[in-house]
């Protein structure tokens, strides 16, 4: 079965991949595919978001990588995030704060940030229409249960 996998080489976000979680054996072979390595940076970054449900910003992304690889300049790590982002294997968010985060999970579906504790959550509203305009994320902002929760509690 001579089947061929052909992907264009700028897939983007959410149209072209299957969309979901990544997972780092689907990575490698898209990298592979595209004639790209799977460098140390690169799979720092993918074992850091695989499964990562917390959005986490460049900054934060950086940090990691970094207590993990040692010295790694801010800039490649950054470079490599823009790489991934370009094979649609992450997505780019945003609106949720001055900073763009991160999500592992291409799939459609739209954000909420807690203006509070600046945690950030999924949102699956559906499919999202409105005239004349293709919608790629809504940001909600918002307050989340426990910091709402915890805003009114009456503290002894
Ligand atoms: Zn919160
Ligand atoms: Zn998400």
């Amino acid at each position: 079965m001579g089947q061929t996998h052909e992907r264009p080489v700028q897939s983007h976000a959410a149209s072209d991949h299957d969309g979901g979680m990544i997972s780092r054996d689907v990575a490698a072979s898209l990298l592979r595919e595209t004639g790209l390595r799977m460098t140390a940076q690169r799979n720092a970054v993918l074992e850091l978001l695989e499964g990562n449900r917390s959005h986490p910003t460049a900054d934060a992304i950086i940090t990691k990588v970094q207590e993990r690889l040692g010295y790694v300049s801010a800039a490649t790590i950054y470079n490599t995030l823009e790489s991934l982002e370009e094979l649609g294997l992450i997505r780019r968010i945003d609106g949720l704060e001055a900073k763009a985060h991160f999500d592992p999970d291409t799939s459609y579906h739209h954000h909420a940030i807690c203006s509070s504790c600046k945690r950030v959550f999924d949102v699956d509203l559906g499919e999202t229409r409105v005239p004349n305009f293709t919608v790629d994320n809504i940001v909600i902002h918002g307050l989340c249960d426990e910091c709402k929760a915890a805003k009114y509690s009456t503290r002894p």
